[in-house]
Parts: structure tokens; C-alpha cells; sequence
């Protein structure tokens, strides 16, 4: 047994309550461990790695909605195109680019999440709050970009006990999340706040999160 039934339950129940939705983190972990739960009823899994992602999605149910949540290298891209759900963490127009012109080869359209960089750490990934602007406001270029679809928007908080601050971290990025809603932008349609982990989930469902990302608190410690 790799997983709680009871504490997988609750966990579900919380997220429903907030009519947000739950990304299981399987990473590192075995396949035993995402089939137990796909016996539960969950279809939704997160990986980090490229190949690990790929090795799994070949050997699990074709059902399986595959999110990618890590750092997503260029030349990497074209591996998980073809089977991945929804890629959380785009921090680059090239990076944005190359899903698409994946979709493209695939004749699909990939939804995708833009990360954007809300911690004080400053080894996290994604657009910062200017960065983020230039490329909403780059028309052309989004415009040209039909194979992918922009879903919404992808942050982690600090890694410190600090509540207020990360309180604050999931406040700064629902805001954004709120301005870009209001935007007409070609290819995007602002749905999902990919928000909340083990350690601050909570948090941040009561601020707004519409999808969290649970690994640990699930599956035990990696
Ligand atoms: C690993 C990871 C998670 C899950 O982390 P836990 O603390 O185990 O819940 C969520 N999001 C991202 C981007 C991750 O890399």
C-alpha cells in the first residue's frame, strides 16, 4: 500500500469543497503506487521528469490525464506532446513556441499554464510580473501561435513557515490571474490557477487556487 484510502478521501473532499481540482504528484514514485489510486477513481497525475513521465504513460492506463509540472527544457518538448494534458510550467515565449510548433507536427492544440515567479527564492522558475505583461500584450506573436491554448496561470510560494508571506505570495498571483481574466488575448482562455502544495495547500484554496498540486501529503515523502 503506497497511498491512505481515508486521508486520500479528505484531501478530495477539501479540494471539492473549494470546487477546485487535485493534481496527484507522482514523481518519483512507482506506477504501483499512481495505480492505486487510479483504482480510487483519480485520473489526474502530475510528473516532473521528462523521461519518467514518458516510461509511465506508456505502461499506465491511456485514461490518465498527464499534468507536467516541472521545469520543461526546449529540446525535451517534443516528448511528452503528444500524450500531456496540460503543461503547468511555460516561463518562456521560446518555450511557448516550441509547444506549439509540437502541436503543430501533432495537428493537436496543447493546453498550457504560464508560471509565473512569485517567491522571494530566486532559483523558482517563471515570468515575472513585467515579463509577463510584454508577452500578453505581444499579439502577433500569440496570434500565430494556434496549437497551443493558454489555460491560465502556475506559481509556488515561498518554501518558508511564514504563512502570512505565502498568504500574500497566492494573494499577488490571484490578482494577476484576475487582470489577465479581464484581457482579450489571442489563444488563451484564463480558467485555472494552478496553485498549493502539501505544505500550503490550504492556504492556498482559501485564496483562490482552482487546481492544487499534491505529492508528498499523498503518496508519503519522496
Ligand atoms: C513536487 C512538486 C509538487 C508537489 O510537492 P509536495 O510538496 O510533495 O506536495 C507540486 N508542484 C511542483 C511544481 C512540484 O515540483
Amino acid at each position: 500500500m503506497y497511498i491512505s484510502t481515508e486521508n486520500y478521501r479528505q484531501i478530495c473532499e477539501e479540494v471539492r469543497r473549494w470546487n477546485a481540482q487535485l493534481v496527484a504528484v507522482s514523481k518519483t514514485k512507482p506506477v504501483e503506487a499512481i495505480q492505486e489510486l487510479y483504482a480510487l477513481g483519480h485520473r489526474d497525475f502530475g510528473e516532473n521528469y521528462v523521461q519518467e513521465a514518458s516510461e509511465k504513460q506508456v505502461r499506465l492506463p491511456q485514461d490518465i490525464r498527464w499534468h507536467f509540472i516541472g521545469h520543461l527544457q526546449t529540446n525535451k518538448v517534443k516528448y511528452i506532446a503528444p500524450f500531456v494534458h496540460l503543461v503547468h510550467g511555460i516561463d518562456s515565449l521560446r518555450l511557448l513556441k516550441e509547444v506549439n510548433k509540437q502541436g503543430q507536427k501533432l495537428n493537436r492544440t496543447i493546453p498550457v499554464l504560464l508560471q509565473v515567479h512569485i517567491a522571494r527564492e530566486e532559483t523558482k522558475f517563471g515570468f515575472d510580473q513585467k515579463e509577463l505583461e510584454e508577452l500578453l500584450c505581444n499579439e502577433e506573436e500569440l496570434q500565430q501561435l494556434e496549437n497551443i491554448q493558454i489555460n491560465g496561470l502556475m506559481g509556488m510560494a515561498s518554501f518558508l513557515d511564514d504563512t502570512a508571506l505565502v498568504r500574500q505570495e497566492f494573494k499577488n498571483l490571484k490578482a494577476i490571474f484576475d487582470r489577465c481574466r479581464q484581457q482579450s488575448i489571442a489563444h488563451a482562455d484564463f480558467q485555472i490557477l494552478s496553485m498549493g502544495m502539501s505544505g500550503d495547500y490550504h492556504i492556498a484554496l482559501e485564496e483562490g487556487s482552482t487546481m492544487v498540486r499534491i505529492g508528498s501529503l499523498l503518496f508519503g515523502n519522496r
